[in-house]
């Protein structure tokens, strides 16, 4: 791993960032920063815009269309809620065109 900044090597774990990434910071710039920060996690908000619109069993593809957010990671999303609450949470599978 490289600083974004200077690409130095020397880096160090820098604690967590509130959605519990590893943060880091390097010791040649001072520079701190999140690996893949392009990837950013998706914020808590958006996370409880698509919980209700899930509830409310609008389709994957117009959930990412209004949030933004990829089908692709919506599926992964709506797959972790499906083992954590099965009875709860019931949103018909699609099967995504890879
Ligand atoms: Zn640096």
């Amino acid at each position: 791993m490289n600083c974004p900044e200077c690409q130095s090597t020397k880096i160090i774990k820098y604690g967590h960032t509130h959605y519990g990434k590893p943060r880091f910071r390097c010791t040649h710039c001072g520079r701190q920063f999140v690996e893949n920060p392009s990837r950013g996690p998706i914020n808590e908000a958006t996370r409880i815009m698509i919980d209700k619109m899930l509830l409310e069993r609008l389709a994957a593809a117009a959930i990412a269309r209004i949030t933004g957010v990829s089908e692709r990671w919506l599926q992964i999303y709506v797959n972790q809620k499906y083992d954590e609450v099965p009875q709860q949470v019931e949103v018909r599978k699609k099967k995504l065109a890879n």
